[in-house]
């Protein structure tokens, strides 16, 4: 819709507009009202391209699209039916997590295969493991390559499915060829189109799964799920939304916890949300509540630093991975709140016809 800065375009300025729009074959269709008119576009106005053209046009204040800018993330894609599995989970429907150390220590794998077989133990469904890392600080450790075979040999010990963080084309490569489950891209990374391009090209067909972290400093949701866009754009669809907290922080915690935009993005998307308390609140004593918060929102798991010496990690480990002890209790508590969260999806006809929904008693009952 065409909002111009005066009441009603001259005939010389909507003959201007008319010819724009046919460049990009759409229509105008003015709609007076008594105070003003406004303009809408008749067709795919998708085009940001054709966006840019009209606001450029100096007697033009906005245009706010109808339409959304992504085609194959949206709800009503074709891809709308997709589902994603990790381990013995197909999401969005079941409740997934995601654990393990932020960084792998090389120099202590048996510590990574301890904690591997903890969060086993305790029900998680894929192990993480950072091997490369993106820090802040150039002096900070990076991350080995030999942790990938770390990773490698605690998938073969404990039969989970693993996740890790590629930053370049490189590491992409490398993890592709030693058949990674799931490829982490990062809240830096996340605006890293060039990247983004390079997984979808390199795991086209395949049943690599990408997490796509959300960056701390995207702003609208469809930035976010444009980002994913250009993942499942040319064939792979096997993609999850993570939010992991955003800026400005709020003061005490890492960044701001925004484990409630799972809601627009279930909203808007048929994409599975698998949300990241740890970065979000950034502190082990906040990360059990952040995690059944992401529950209740109706997010489809978590990914959540999870160690079996936190004293003795590395990279946010000391300061936000929690114990395998405290995930065991916390992924029974995520799951029945998981349950409960169904039914208020914004989907749930329940909400719209008064009929009330279960309580969370009844569902953890079934649960
Ligand atoms: C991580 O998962 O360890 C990490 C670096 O996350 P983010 O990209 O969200 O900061
Ligand atoms: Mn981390």
């Amino acid at each position: 819709m065409i909002i111009p800065i005066h009441a009603r375009l001259t005939p010389e300025q909507l003959q201007e507009l008319e010819s724009l729009t046919a460049e990009f074959g759409v229509r105008i269709q003015p709609i007076h009202g008594h105070e003003r008119s406004i303009y809408a576009i008749m067709g795919d106005e998708t085009s940001q391209d054709l966006i840019n053209r009209i606001e450029g046009l100096a007697y033009i204040e906005r245009v706010d699209r109808i339409q959304v800018p992504y085609k194959l993330m949206a709800k009503e894609s074709k891809l709308s039916h997709h589902r994603v599995t990790i381990g013995n989970k197909i999401l969005p429907g079941d409740f997934c997590v995601i654990a393990g150390h932020c960084t792998i220590d090389p120099k202590q794998k048996e510590m990574f295969f301890e904690t591997a077989y903890a969060v086993e133990e305790a029900g998680a469904d894929m192990l993480r493991g950072g091997v490369w890392k993106p820090r802040t600080s150039p002096h900070s450790f990076q991350g080995d390559a030999r942790s990938l075979e770390i990773l490698l040999e605690a998938r073969e010990k404990t039969g989970m499915p693993i996740n890790t963080e590629v930053m370049d084309y490189e590491q992409l490569k490398l993890c592709v060829e030693a058949m990674v489950d799931c490829l982490q891209v990062g809240a830096r990374s996340a605006l890293n189109y060039r990247l983004l391009q390079q997984i979808e090209a390199m795991t086209k067909d395949s049943a690599t799964r990408v997490l796509l972290k959300r960056s701390m400093h995207m702003g609208p949701a469809s930035e976010f799920i444009l980002a994913a866009e250009y993942i499942v754009a040319q064939g792979n669809p096997n993609v999850m939304l993570c939010p992991r907290g955003t800026v400005p922080t709020i003061e005490g915690f890492r960044n701001a916890p925004d484990e409630s935009i799972t809601l627009l993005l279930k909203e808007r998307t048929w994409a599975p949300v698998v949300v990241d308390p740890s970065h979000s609140v950034g502190k082990a004593i906040y990360v059990p509540h952040a995690c059944l918060a992401a529950a209740s929102y109706g997010a489809d798991g978590v990914l959540v630093e999870t160690h079996c010496q936190p004293k003795k990690g590395m990279g946010d480990d000391p300061k936000q991975a929690i114990t395998p002890q405290v995930l065991t209790q916390l992924i029974k508590d995520m799951r029945v709140i998981h349950e409960a969260a169904k039914n208020y999806s914004p989907s749930a006809s329940t909400l719209n016809t008064g009929v009330n929904t279960k309580t969370i008693s009844d569902s953890s009952k079934g649960a």
